[in-house]
């Protein structure tokens, strides 16, 4: 059940709702407004000018997938039916709170005004200053790394092992290109799962195909190549740079206090001001961080929480009730010929019991704090998969110990293999 401070205010029969952002996010917030019985004006801002359409095959399938895969036909929402006006490349530059609720959005040929503003402006690629360099994000930037490696083997060179730099170095590598990946960390994928988790996919990128290269701090990236800090020089035909994403709030100016640069929300959407809930203003997806009971803060950058969430907003925002549990922190990936789920949010000191063998056929990662599980990582076994989502189908976080009569079924499911030693 969704912990609820104080009562939202009911959407005013007459109130409109301007949804900013042209995302899964914003798509699903207009859906849900729509399967919940709203039928005031609904008007959207977007900046792409493309329709919705889903991020994660740009990476997984950047080769075979040549043009976006429309939410459209995945989620079977028509945004131009839905909504009364859809303004797709008209970006949002500035926004003025109302004292009344709501916002004014200021755009390049003027501003729109409404009592209630959904902020769903996602998040965009890291990029340094200087470094003459690919992202990859948005589905021009998939277009680009794909003129790029046409035509014949490339040499491309992907800065960061995280989860994108992962998956296109995986699907690159298997398409004959020569691909190197640096990391300035120890491991890949540290900032997500740590080193010790991290270090059981290091095998994976030379069975790939892939050079992978760790502890490797890159100092210069120029139009032929990178240079790392030990003075190592890697020549390219196109370097990646795939070291994460931050919220897309820099048109946000301080109209609103950020937190860690991402949009702070309770737990029904609500953005939260310096003394409150901001009336009128909601946020939802990448571009916020949302306040939770059983995890902590809960940064975006999980498909699954700009799918669900807006759902959870639109009924508070409805005054509808919201009995289920709050939506887990889930990622899914699909790298190097393996198949990893993430549940949940565990802190760099958690400690991890990794359960399995993680040179066979699967593994599970399970991270504690106390008696508590804090997190669950699930590679390579499909089946274990539900054991651990259901593991967090609940309000607080799993109380168990990893051993003895009284640990739940899904738990013992996941624990059936020993502990790696
Ligand atoms: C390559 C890639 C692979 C990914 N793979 C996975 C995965 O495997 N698993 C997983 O859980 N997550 C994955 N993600 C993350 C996932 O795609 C996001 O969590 C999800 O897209 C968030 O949806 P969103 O609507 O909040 O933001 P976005 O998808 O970023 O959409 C925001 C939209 O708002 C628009 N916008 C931005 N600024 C403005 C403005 N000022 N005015 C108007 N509109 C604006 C943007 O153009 C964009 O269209 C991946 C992301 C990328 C880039």
């Amino acid at each position: 059940m969704i912990p609820v401070t104080d009562p939202l205010r009911v959407l005013a029969p007459a109130a409109d709702v301007l949804v900013v952002g042209g995302g899964l996010a914003a798509l699903r917030t207009v859906a849900a407004l729509r399967e919940h019985g709203y039928d005031g004006p609904v008007r959207v801002l977007g900046a792409e000018g493309l329709a919705p359409y889903d991020r994660p095959p740009l990476s997984k399938h950047l080769l075979d997938r040549t043009s976006p895969t429309w939410l459209a036909d995945d989620l079977g929402h028509d945004l131009d039916a839905l909504a009364d006006e859809v303004h797709l490349a008209r970006p949002a530059r500035g926004l003025r709170l109302r004292p009344g609720g709501g916002a004014t959005v200021l755009t390049d040929d003027g501003e729109v005004t409404s009592s209630c503003v959904v902020l769903a402006t996602g998040a965009r690629a890291v990029s340094v200053p200087g470094w003459r360099a690919a992202t990859l994000h948005t589905a021009a930037d998939a277009d680009a790394l794909r003129a790029v490696l046409a035509g014949g083997p490339r040499r491309l060179v992907v800065v960061g092992a995280g989860w994108i730099g992962a998956e296109v170095a995986g699907v690159t590598a298997a398409a004959g290109h020569d691909v190197v990946v640096v990391e300035a960390r120890s491991t890949p994928l540290a900032a997500a799962l740590g080193e010790q988790v991290g270090a059981l996919t290091t095998p994976w990128y030379a069975a790939a195909g892939v050079e992978l290269r760790t502890s490797a701090p890159v100092a210069a990236v120029d139009g032929t190549g990178v240079g790392l800090a030990d003075g190592t020089r890697l020549s390219a035909d196109t370097v990646l740079v795939a070291v994460g994403a931050r919220p897309a709030t820099a048109w946000l100016a301080d109209a609103v206090p950020l937190r860690a640069g991402a949009v702070p929300v309770d737990e029904s959407y609500r953005v939260l001001g310096t003394s409150g809930p901001l009336p009128g203003l909601l946020a939802v997806g990448d571009v916020a961080v949302r306040r939770s009971a059983r995890h902590g803060w809960v940064p975006g950058g999980h498909w699954d929480e700009a799918l669900h969430g807006p759902d959870v907003l639109v009924r508070r925002l409805l005054g509808l009730t919201v009995d289920e549990p709050e939506t887990v922190p889930y990622v899914f990936s699909t790298q190097l010929g393996h198949d990893l789920t993430m549940f949940g949010l565990p802190a760099r000191d958690d400690v991890v019991t990794v359960l399995g063998d993680p040179t066979g056929s699967g593994w599970t990662a399970l991270w504690t704090r106390g008696d508590s599980v804090t997190g669950a990582l699930v590679v390579d076994r499909p089946r274990d998969v539900g054991a651990a989502r259901r593991l967090f189908a609940r309000d607080g976080l799993p109380h168990v110990a990893l051993r003895g009569p009284d640990v739940p079924e899904d738990l013992r499911t996941l624990l059936r293999a020993s502990p790696a030693t």
